[in-house]
């Protein structure tokens, strides 16, 4: 197989304003994964602002140029900051446009939009009442989103407005994260420690972690802060077994109302880590919804990727479950798994909607350097049409069963361009999603490489990571842990 465009080193010389050189680079290196800028083909790119609007050229040698005038930006609904940004969307586009054409790659059908949330655009967009004309022909015209796209961002976005709190830090949403799995994945990118070499690091990593829960539940105490959703991931928690997870449980519902707040979830993606016992112990505490994550439906694939369970081990899980009668299941699949093609991902689709799940997140694989198969790239097959489709099929389907989109993320490196969905039947929705990627939600993240983010009423976001390793989070507590509930104390105060 050819290794694709986008895989192979590229140099190119950048000939732009100084101020906008960084802007060019970026727009390059969002299409290539190696880029050398000191030699190659130059790439020439001016931007004119005048009283009449901003004129963008982007040449690139022996090949047809890219211009554009661009007078919608006069429109009184934009600022001055609006008009500095839009010259910087012109050079992407037009960067983006003028390489896809020279190297016969596939335009992404999220044209310019490489962050990991494009939802936010569309709901900043949405907060200065900006008409939904508008929102389209910007998507259209500014950021070059196809049209599919374009309906996946605004179906999303309508669903998730309902989820935004007129408060940004009361109530708060809990995160805590358990960095063991049975095995580690071959795409795994996460904190996720084999629990067959790590087991050793659980004691302290638990001693640790219910350190922080009560340091950081009794602040949260102190400033009568609730807590609106409380999500155990990692990692998968459920590799933790008996009274080990009961202690985790109670503690959680001792300092953040766990088991009485608007949702409780636990991932419980390794289907072999469903015991009875531990569904007992998830129930008995007050576990509303958890995940059971198949990924997919096929024996072999799931032998490749390392996941040491098969499908029927995912069909006797869900089974399992349904005697505890949990409020909501979600599964996990990933669309472009290696040797997967359109037929493999419908059967995988086909048989888990057969088990009944109300929430289905589709995934497309990204291979980050931290994967085991990050480090094959060549074998990545980016086959853009193919992906859609498979892509546009699950949607489709999902309607047709009632699940609708509510949630999106992006990632880099992901299988055709495409995004990650969260689908759900009506009132299956999981707060948490919408609060942890759409950060208009403080969040206290608690364990191993849990996140905190700590959001302002101007929606602005401070991070605070957690070590990912369970034993420098065991060793680093101590020194983390005061200045930690300095930084949430003092942004709570404000
Ligand atoms: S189950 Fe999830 S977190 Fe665990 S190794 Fe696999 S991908 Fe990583």
């Amino acid at each position: 197989m050819p290794i694709p465009q986008q895989l192979k080193p590229k140099c190119f010389q950048i000939k732009a304003p100084p101020e906008l050189a960084t802007t060019v680079k970026g727009a390059i290196t969002s299409l290539f994964r190696s880029v050398d800028f000191s030699r190659g083909p130059v790439i020439e790119v001016t931007a004119l602002d005048t009283a009449a609007g901003i004129e963008t050229t982007v040449e690139l040698e022996q090949h047809q140029p890219w211009h554009h005038f661009d007078a919608e930006i006069n429109d009184p609904c934009y600022d001055q900051a609006d008009r500095a940004n839009r010259v910087k969307e012109r050079i992407r586009l037009g960067v983006k446009t003028v390489l896809c054409q020279a190297y016969g790659i596939p335009f992404s059908p999220w044209g310019i939009l490489v962050g990991v949330r494009p939802t936010k655009l569309v709901h900043r967009l949405i907060d200065r009442n900006f008409s939904r004309e508008k929102i389209i022909s910007i998507l259209t015209d500014v950021y070059g989103v196809a049209g599919s796209r374009q309906e996946l961002l605004l179906d999303v976005v309508d669903r998730q407005r309902s989820f935004f709190m007129p408060n940004v830090n009361n109530p708060v949403s809990v995160y805590v994260g358990i960095p063991f799995c049975p095995t580690r994945c071959g795409y795994c990118s996460f904190a996720a420690y084999p629990f067959e070499t790590h087991s050793h690091l659980v004691k302290s990593f638990l001693k640790a972690l219910h350190q922080e829960i009560t340091a950081l539940g009794e602040l949260l105490r102190e400033h009568n802060i609730k807590v609106q959703s409380v999500y155990l991931g990692g990692g998968t928690p459920t590799t933790i077994t008996g009274s080990d997870l009961s202690k985790l449980l109670k503690l959680l519902n001792e300092y953040f109302d766990a088991d009485r707040c608007q949702e409780y979830m636990v991932e419980a993606g390794r289907p072999e880590t469903l015991t009875p016992e531990t569904l007992e112990i998830l129930k008995a505490h007050g576990v509303q919804r958890i995940s059971i994550n198949p990924q997919t439906m096929n024996d072999r694939t799931l032998q490749l990727i390392g996941r040491e369970h098969t499908a029927d081990q995912v069909r006797e899980a869900f089974a399992l479950a349904a005697r505890y009668q949990f409020e909501h299941i979600n599964a996990d699949l990933i669309l472009g798994l290696p040797g997967e093609g359109q037929a493999d991902f419908c059967y995988s689709l086909e048989e888990i909607i057969k088990l009944g799940p109300d929430h289905i997140t589709i995934h497309s694989l990204a291979l980050k350097r931290a994967s085991r198969f990050g480090q094959n790239l060549e074998q990545l097959e980016l086959e853009q049409k193919l992906g859609e489709a498979m892509s546009n099929y699950a949607r489709e389907r999902l309607a047709g069963i009632n699940m609708n989109p509510y949630y999106l993320y992006r990632q880099r490196y992901i299988f055709s361009d495409l995004e990650n969905v969260g689908y759900a039947k009506a009132e299956a929705e999981s707060i948490y999603n919408v609060q942890m990627m759409e950060e208009r939600q403080t969040i206290i993240g608690l364990g191993g490489g849990a996140i905190t983010k700590l959001v302002s009423p101007d929606l602005t976001v401070v991070r605070h990571a957690n070590p990912k390793c369970p034993a420098t989070y065991a060793q680093q507590l101590a020194e983390f842990i005061d200045p930690k509930k300095f930084q949430i104390k003092r942004h709570l105060s404000v």
